[in-house]
C-alpha cells in the first residue's frame, strides 16, 4: 500500500491512526516484499499476523500461505478487514490476552509474520516464546532496540533476560533495518525486520528446571557477582563448576548453554 493509498483508506473510513494501539501503517512496498520473502512461505502453511490493521501484509500472505489467522484489537479495522480482505480468519482482541489462554491453539506447525505494535512487542514475543505450541519461525518488525536485544550476545549491554529466553529456542537474525519513512504516521524510533528460526537448545533443558527463575534473579541485578545472586538456589559452586562459569562471573558474561547447565544442577532432584 502506498502513503496515498492509506490515507485515502483511513479518511474514507474516518479511522484517525491510534497512538496507544501502536498503529503505524507499511507504505513500503520494499519492506512488505523482505517480510514476504523472509517467511518463505511454503503453500501448505499456517501463518498468524498479529495486528493485520489495513492489510496490506495480510493479502500478501493470504496470496501464499494455505492458512493465515489474523489478531485486530481495533474494531473499525477488524470491520474494514471482513469487508474488503477475503480468505483470513480474523479474530477481534488483545492479541496478549489471546496468546496466554492454553485453549488458542493454531495447528501447529505454523509461522508468525507480523508488523508489530511497538507498545506490546514485548510481552507478545514473551508470550510466544513461551507457548506450549511455539511458532517454527517468526518474521517481525520490532522496534530497532527491541531487535538489538533480542540478537545480542553475552557480554553487550543489550544482552539480557528477554534475550536469553529467547534464544533458548530460537536462532535471532535482524534481517534489515527500516526507516522511520517506511510508516505512515512515522514512528518516532528506527525499525528492524527479525527473523526468529525455531531450534532446540544443544544442551536439553530438564523439565522443572529453574531456568526462568535463575535468568530473572542474575538480570535483576546485573552489575551483582551472580554467585551471590543466585545462592538461594542451592549448590552454587558445584553448579558453577559444571557450567564452568567463574565464581565472579556477572549475568551478561553466561552463554544460553552455561545457563542451562546452571539450571540443569540446581533443580532440585527428589
Ligand atoms: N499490519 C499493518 C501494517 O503492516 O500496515 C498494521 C501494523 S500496525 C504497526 C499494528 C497493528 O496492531 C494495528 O492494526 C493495531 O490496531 C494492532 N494492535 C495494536 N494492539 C493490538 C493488540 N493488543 N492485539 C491485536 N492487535 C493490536
Amino acid at each position: 500500500m502506498t502513503l496515498t493509498q492509506v490515507r485515502q483508506l483511513l479518511a474514507e473510513f474516518d479511522i484517525r491512526p491510534s497512538k496507544a494501539l501502536g498503529q503505524n501503517f507499511l507504505i513500503d512496498g520494499n519492506i512488505l516484499r523482505i517480510l514476504i520473502e523472509q517467511a518463505d512461505l511454503r503453500g501448505d502453511e499456517t501463518v498468524l499476523e498479529i495486528g493485520p490493521g489495513l492489510g496490506a501484509l495480510t493479502l500478501e500472505l493470504v496470496a501464499r500461505a494455505k492458512r493465515v489467522v489474523a489478531i485486530e484489537r481495533d474494531k473499525r479495522l477488524c470491520q474494514y478487514l471482513r469487508d474488503h480482505v477475503d480468505g483470513v480468519e480474523l479474530i477481534e482482541g488483545d492479541a496478549v490476552k489471546i496468546l496466554e489462554q492454553p485453549d488458542f491453539r493454531i495447528a501447529a506447525p505454523y509461522k508468525v509474520v507480523s508488523n508489530l505494535p511497538y507498545s506490546i512487542s514485548t510481552p507478545i514475543l514473551e508470550r510466544l516464546v513461551e507457548r506450549k505450541d511455539q511458532p517454527r519461525a517468526m518474521v517481525l518488525t520490532l522496534q530497532r532496540e527491541v531487535a538489538n536485544r533480542l540478537a545480542a550476545t553475552p557480554r553487550h549491554k543489550d544482552y539480557g533476560a528477554l534475550t536469553v529466553f529467547t534464544q533458548l529456542w530460537y536462532h535471532v537474525t535482524i534481517a534489515h533495518l527500516i526507516s522511520p519513512g517506511c510508516f505512515y504516521p512515522a514512528p518516532h524510533v528506527d525499525s528492524a525486520i527479525v527473523v526468529l528460526e525455531r531450534r532446540d537448545p544443544r544442551v536439553k533443558l530438564l523439565a522443572g528446571a529453574p531456568f526462568h527463575d535463575l535468568v530473572r534473579a542474575g538480570f535483576g541485578q546485573r552489575r551483582k557477582m551472580l554467585r551471590k545472586l543466585l545462592a538461594k538456589f542451592g549448590d552454587v559452586d558445584a553448579a558453577f563448576a559444571a557450567a564452568s562459569v567463574a565464581a565472579t562471573a556477572r549475568a551478561e558474561e553466561l552463554a544460553i548453554d552455561q545457563w542451562i547447565v546452571l539450571a540443569n544442577s540446581l533443580h532440585p532432584r527428589t
